[in-house]
């Protein structure tokens, strides 16, 4: 397992024929399989020894005991019985040992077939202290592949686990972090020196967290990244949802730069900006709950960032230099608003916002910034007071009075609050406010494309503009800021 690293697809259905069908279905994307002894059916198991001639890919066999996650019942001696039929019969490239197995007839049966003996340490509980050294500690002998895979519950714990991916033998090592925030692990491992990464069926994932193979390969450039690859990102929580990823990854795929984009579910700030600091990152996309709190670790703000009080790119010259903040937000929600009104936002424009929330703080930045006259609406009034306070705009509650008022700020409506985003896409957070179809109606909420509000805007005879245009605009002007280039709009597909 030297050089380029290997995208193993888990094969963990109950029969050989059901594996091989998914062997199939992503040939094109993998490298190399891994059978799941453990979730075949009894016979199956028995006769797995021909797997390997079937898939006619590099074999990983496994028989996962249920102490590391796996589902093997029929007790030790019957598993190391059948791995030794199978290592005897088979012509597996690697075989899956845990650290405590001490089993010399099996490793003699691996050596005698010329497969190479993977020595797993799996932690379900979470991320031990030091994981380099643990990872160090792993193989019998330096013929062996270490192979660590932990829990990691947050930030900390992922940057206690990336010094990794420097340690193993010659023959290489593999590191994965479980769960959603040991996600970054498994899309870096190529460039961060790992000797393999996982991948599963959808919706039969074998471990939490493990990526379809036409994902890893298509939105996460699994092929295409190396030890060179600089590293950007997307941070916030939730995150798995972002567009992000997909946006910058096919940026770079168009204009063949060498960088790959991640998406980081981070519960604690200050230990990503340390992480960011172990992969050298220069660019990082900051979503929420992350978008105000991040303000006061940066080094330097530009000015939008300073009069919003919430950033949502963060730059730097080069690793290790200071953070400066920036704001495409306001950008990213103007640039829409310009093309659909002719270039520019008329001044004296008046326009309702409905919450008071941080999206809606970019955009009466945006709006009073255009010297438009606003008026900001919100379930909770006193956020809605406080914000238009800021600003010097009106403000109301999102009730019959409200809805009443919007009657005067309504050449543009900018719906900005979460409602009738997934999964209740059933929420329309204005049903009191009747369109007259007169005015322009502007939906941050992207997913679904067209939310109940903007249906009902359109049905009213409204024109309509969609949330995923300014996400693409800010996306924009964030690719620019990270890469120094244009992104190229020709070749994003559809998102
Ligand atoms: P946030 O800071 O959590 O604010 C949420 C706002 O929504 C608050 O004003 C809240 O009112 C209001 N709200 C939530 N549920 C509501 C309901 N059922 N009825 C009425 N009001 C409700 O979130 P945010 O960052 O502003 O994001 C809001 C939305 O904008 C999200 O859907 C996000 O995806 C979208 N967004 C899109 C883009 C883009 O590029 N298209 C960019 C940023 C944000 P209370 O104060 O009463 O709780």
């Amino acid at each position: 397992m030297s050089g380029r690293c290997p995208l193993c697809l888990c094969l963990t259905a109950s029969s050989l024929k059901e594996d091989l069908l998914q062997v199939e279905r992503y040939r094109a994307h993998i490298d190399a399989v891994e059978l799941r002894a453990d979730f075949l059916d009894d016979p199956e198991a028995a006769a797995a020894a021909r797997f390997p001639a079937m898939a006619g890919l590099p074999c990983i066999l496994t028989v996962r005991r249920p102490v590391d996650g796996g589902h093997y019942r029929g007790g030790e001696a019957a598993r190391r019985s059948l791995l030794h039929r199978l290592l005897g019969a088979g012509r597996f490239a690697y075989v899956d040992l845990e650290s405590d197995l001490a089993a010399p007839d099996l490793e003699a049966d691996a050596s005698a077939s010329g497969c190479a003996v993977i020595r797993s340490l799996h932690d379900l509980d979470g991320t031990p202290a030091d994981p380099a050294a643990l990872l160090s500690s792993l193989p019998r002998s330096g013929r062996e592949i270490p192979k660590l895979a932990v829990h990691v519950k947050g930030m900390e714990d992922l940057a206690r686990l990336l010094p990794a991916f420097r340690c193993g033998t010659q023959r290489g090592r593999i590191v994965v972090g479980m769960g959603p925030h040991g996600f970054p692990t498994r899309v870096l491992a190529p460039v961060l020196g790992g000797s393999l990464a996982y991948c599963s069926v959808p919706g039969m994932d074998a471990a939490p967290g493990h990526v379809d193979p036409e994902a890893m390969d298509a939105t996460y450039r699994f092929h295409r990244v190396g030890p060179s690859t600089r590293i950007f990102g997307v941070i916030g929580d939730p995150i798995a949802h972002s567009l992000s990823p997909r946006i910058h990854n096919a940026g770079y795929d168009a204009l063949g730069l060498d960088a790959l984009y991640v998406p980081f579910r981070v519960d604690d700030i200050a230990a990503f900006l340390r992480v960011a600091d172990a992969l050298a990152m220069t660019g990082v996309s900051v979503t929420v709950p992350h978008k105000e709190s991040v303000v006061p670790l940066l080094d330097a703000a530009e000015p939008p960032v300073r009069r919003i009080g919430a950033c949502n790119t963060l730059v730097r010259r080069e690793a290790g230099s200071g953070w400066t903040g920036h704001n495409t937000d306001v950008e990213g929600f103007l640039a829409p608003l310009r093309r659909v009104l002719g270039g520019s936002v008329p001044p004296g424009l008046r326009a309702s916002v409905v919450g008071a929330g941080g999206a809606a703080r970019a955009v009466v930045a945006a709006l009073a910034g255009e010297k438009a006259r606003v008026l900001v609406l919100n379930r909770t009034a006193a956020r809605a007071a406080s914000l238009a306070g800021e600003f010097g705009v009106q403000w109301a509650a999102l009730d019959g009075n409200g809805f009443g008022r919007m009657a005067e700020f309504s050449d543009l409506v900018v719906q900005t609050t979460a409602a009738g985003m997934e999964p209740d896409v059933t929420l329309d957070p204005a049903t009191g406010y009747v369109f007259r179809g007169h005015e322009l109606v502007y939906d941050l909420v992207y997913k679904p494309p067209e939310t109940v509000f903007l249906k009902r805007a359109r049905e009213a005879g409204c024109r309509t503009v969609g949330g995923k245009e300014m996400l693409l605009s800010q996306a924009y002007a964030q690719f620019r800021l990270y890469t120094g280039r244009d992104f190229p709009r020709e070749a994003l597909g559809e998102i």
